[in-house]
């Protein structure tokens, strides 16, 4: 199948915003598509050339593709990056460029998907001595057979910023429409395989019985079921029935899993960590040693026995080197909280049954290996629910979390039956767009973030600037982050590709046409950098709305 097949779709989905005519679009292509190019389809369209739970990237710097650009048309690299500030992205500079293209290629075959897509995967595999001039040569190899279009989206494929406003949602939606298949047939396979790969060749090769029928797999991750706010304790209980109520430790939320002899321990994002925890792959040899599994727990570090803030086991996970010495410094206990699979799935147990099988697998004879304190909790003790959310407080802990204790573990959902109620008030988590450096001395510095949350078509929509919040060593460490993955910078206004994620407190929300939600915020303050969340973590403009209508 021809490359140019694809570019075509691309541009007729970044023509169009509306959700269903994206859908129409991707739906009418995969129908035309055999069973090996529509799995690699799958994850084109999503912009990567590798699913969502695999920590492959193509990891290609912008830089590196501006050299192959200029080599490719015959230009300078100086060239190459005026294009890319006139015109605002790498893509649109090709288009500029190529229609002046000096190098004419000859005898050149048109490029096909599997060419594209095998030459991608293969560029995340270099590395070693002389790995820049390979890379190099594996994406002019590219560049030079393609047309201006392929060129345009190639590149943007290449540095992970396709820009064509589509998300999972719609690719969900195309399959199942392609494929005449239930949505939530759909949805839920993707959820546990986390392959659009996988699930767009099941489809088209076994219908809905075969999507049906994938799986958990230990060894793959898959995406966390997600919390709600919760109302106070009197008004949620009547209405769930039987609540499984636990302390929610303000941690890093690990899935381990244990395939044969092997643990593999990943982070909500998928990321796999195992080699950032060697003691915590430790307590599982010896405390969970049997049988293959995927277990859910929030891993804490403590010092004096006492939990610490956030950041510092954020810091334990992301190290990449004198991992020894973080063990001494930074010791961490884990508080296991769910199981999804254990001999087989059992995400569709109920979460009592779920826990009790927890509670006989597990060996807690050590301080480090805890299951979550936990109560069930009914109408008729809210008084002890209440006291578990005193004295986990009093024990610095966030709150607690508040479950149905019927239902069944539902990856990658936010919804009602899993709740957290905090002490402390209600953050968004945004994303960073932009920014404004600031002037005198600390003209060096971006000290004014504008942030963005994500719309129903996954596009980020700008909210607020936040300037508050953050001590110079932030500040110097942010804008060094920022200029790594600058698009253009005019004066001193910087705008980035969205991939810094920042908690952001505020006062109240308010009115505003200057932003694109036609929301703001007052006296926003950043509480944190979530170096644990990507751009798909980023609160949504509907929970914005519905924070305003609450408030
Ligand atoms: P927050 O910023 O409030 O942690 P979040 O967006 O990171 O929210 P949510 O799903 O909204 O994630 O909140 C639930 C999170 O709380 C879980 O992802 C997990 O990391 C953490 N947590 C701590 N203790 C528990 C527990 N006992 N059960 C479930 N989750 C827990």
């Amino acid at each position: 199948m021809k490359y140019q097949e694809l570019v075509d779709v691309y541009s007729a989905l970044e023509a169009t915003t509306k959700r269903l005519e994206k859908t129409d679009i991707i739906a009418e292509y995969l129908k035309k598509l055999d069973a090996d190019t529509i799995g690699k389809v799958g994850l084109l369209l999503l912009g990567g050339v590798f699913p969502a739970w695999s920590s492959e990237e193509i990891g290609i710097g912008a830089k590196l593709v501006e050299r192959a650009v200029a080599e490719a048309v015959g230009t300078t690299q100086a060239k190459v990056e005026d294009a890319v500030r006139d015109e605002g992205d790498i893509g649109l500079a090709c288009i500029k460029l190529y229609s002046k293209k000096s190098q004419m290629t000859f005898f050149s075959q048109p490029l096909t998907i599997n060419f594209v897509f095998d030459s991608l995967q293969k560029l995340s595999k270099i590395s070693g001595s002389r790995s820049t001039n390979r890379k190099i040569s594996i994406i002019l190899e590219l560049l030079s057979q393609a047309s201006a279009t392929e060129a345009k989206y190639l590149t943007r494929t290449i540095t992970e910023e396709l820009r064509i406003g589509v998300g999972d949602g719609i690719v969900r939606d195309a399959i199942a429409q392609a494929f005449d298949i239930d949505k939530k047939v759909v949805e839920r396979a993707q959820m546990l395989t986390n392959d659009f790969s996988v699930v767009a060749r099941t489809a088209l090769l076994e219908g809905a019985s075969g999507l049906s029928r994938l799986n958990l797999t230990p060894g793959t991750p898959v995406k966390p079921m997600l919390a709600q706010l919760s109302l106070p304790v009197a008004e949620i209980i009547p209405e769930m029935g039987t609540a499984i109520c636990e302390t929610k430790y303000d941690g890093i939320r690990l899935q381990v899993h244990r395939n044969g002899n092997e643990i593999r321990i990943f982070t909500r994002r998928l990321e796999n960590i195992t080699h950032a925890l060697p003691e915590i792959v430790e307590l599982f040899d010896e405390y969970l040693p049997h049988d293959d599994y995927i277990v859910e727990g929030e891993v804490i570090a403590t010092r004096d026995g006492k939990p610490l803030p956030f950041q510092n086991i954020l810091h334990r996970v992301r190290r990449k080197y004198n991992v020894e010495e973080a063990m001494e410094n930074v010791p961490l206990k884990l508080y296991l909280f769910d199981v999804l699979y254990y001999k087989e799935p059992m995400i569709d147990e109920p979460l009592m049954t779920r826990r009790e099988t927890l509670e006989n697998i597990v060996d807690t004879s050590v301080d480090e290996m805890n299951l979550s304190t936990m109560i069930i909790g009914t109408p008729d003790n809210i008084d002890e629910i209440e006291e578990l959310f005193n004295s986990s407080i009093a024990a610095h802990h966030e709150g607690i979390m508040i479950k149905d204790a019927s239902e069944p573990y539902i990856p990658g959902i936010r919804g009602k039956k899993m709740l957290k109620y905090k002490a402390e008030p209600e953050t968004l988590d945004m994303i960073i767009v932009g920014g404004t450096y600031g002037i005198g001395k600390r003209g060096d510095f971006v000290g004014s973030y504008l942030v963005a949350l994500r719309d129903e078509n996954d596009e980020f929509k700008t909210v607020a600037y936040a300037a508050t919040g953050l001590d110079d060593a932030t500040l110097e460490y942010l804008t060094g982050k920022m200029k790594e993955i600058e698009i253009t910078t005019k004066g001193r206004e910087i705008v980035v590709e969205p991939k810094i994620v920042l908690e952001i407190a505020f006062s109240e929300i308010v009115e505003s046409p200057e932003y694109e939600t036609g929301y703001s915020l007052r006296f926003p303050v950043v509480k944190n950098i979530r170096k644990d969340k990507g751009p798909m973590d980023v609160d949504t403009v509907e929970r914005l709305l519905s924070m305003y209508k609450a408030q």
